[in-house]
């Protein structure tokens, strides 16, 4: 992890004042993100009490003293992202305040998308962590889907000419959908008939339990990438649980899946 000291600002700069907040050593309610006088004053008194040099810089000796004090930054959670390449580039976001108590969900969802209760606590807690890290919530488009429902996502990224099959993987279960969707462009068929008789061809899948795609496990969301940073939001997901978030196109969004 980087040296946090004066000066700097980003996700990790926000866990360390959560962090301080939690010890009561620094005021909530304040701008926050940026590392400034009053985090370094807390900083300094958090050494002081632990009997650490008291320099106001959180480096390793602090970050390993505060982990034993129960400092749990996210970002050890996350495979995949070193936190020192964690970039501190949030200078964009609005500074907002810490919101005590808020009861108040960061997250929408499109109309007539499907969100079980067990996936809706799911970005719920992703949704509180992204707006803690970045002030800012998550608007989400897709959630739960049947087989009619994943067979009209599918159809829309073959239209498109995406890469179906790079994006689920080279699967087998891609190849046959994308046999079902061949053979009815081949045979002229309409658009309707084609979601149709894909949409059978992932049934048929469903009822030997093989999923092509986690929504149809209920444990996968659609998240619109408007102002969203997507590392940001694989570091929010990850409190959660095992995640893996992909950036896909057709339509353009971050696809959030957790392990279970
Ligand atoms: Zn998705």
């Amino acid at each position: 992890m980087k040296v946090l000291e004066m000066g700097l600002q980003g996700y990790q700069v926000r866990e360390w004042q959560q962090f301080l907040i939690s010890k009561r050593l620094m005021p909530g309610g304040l701008p926050f993100g940026n590392f400034g006088p009053i985090t370094q004053k807390a900083t300094i008194a958090f050494q002081t009490q632990q009997g650490l040099k008291p320099d106001g810089k959180v480096g390793p000796k602090t970050i390993a003293q505060a982990k034993r004090a129960g400092f749990r930054p996210i970002g050890d959670n996350v495979t995949g992202i070193p936190s020192d390449t964690v970039d501190f580039s949030m200078k964009r976001h609005p500074q907002k305040e810490i919101q005590h108590g808020a009861s108040a969900k960061h997250y929408t969802f499109a109309p007539g998308i499907d969100v079980p209760f067990s996936l809706e606590q799911k970005i719920s807690r992703m949704a509180d962590k992204y707006f803690a890290l970045t002030g800012k919530g998550l608007h989400i488009f897709s959630g739960r889907r049947n087989a009619y429902r994943q067979a009209d996502a599918m159809y829309r990224k073959f239209h498109d000419g995406d890469d179906v099959l790079k994006t689920y993987g080279y699967s087998s279960l891609a190849y046959e959908v994308k046999a079902t969707y061949d053979g009815s462009v081949k045979a002229k068929k309409s658009k309707d008939e084609t979601i149709k008789a894909m949409a059978e061809t992932i049934q048929q899948q469903i009822n030997r339990n093989a999923y092509i795609s986690k929504h149809l496990l209920a444990i996968a969301c659609d998240v619109d990438p408007t102002g969203v940073n997507g590392k940001t939001l694989q570091l929010a997901a990850a409190t959660v649980g095992k995640v893996k978030v992909k950036h896909e196109k057709t339509p353009h969004h971050f696809h959030v899946q957790w392990e279970e």
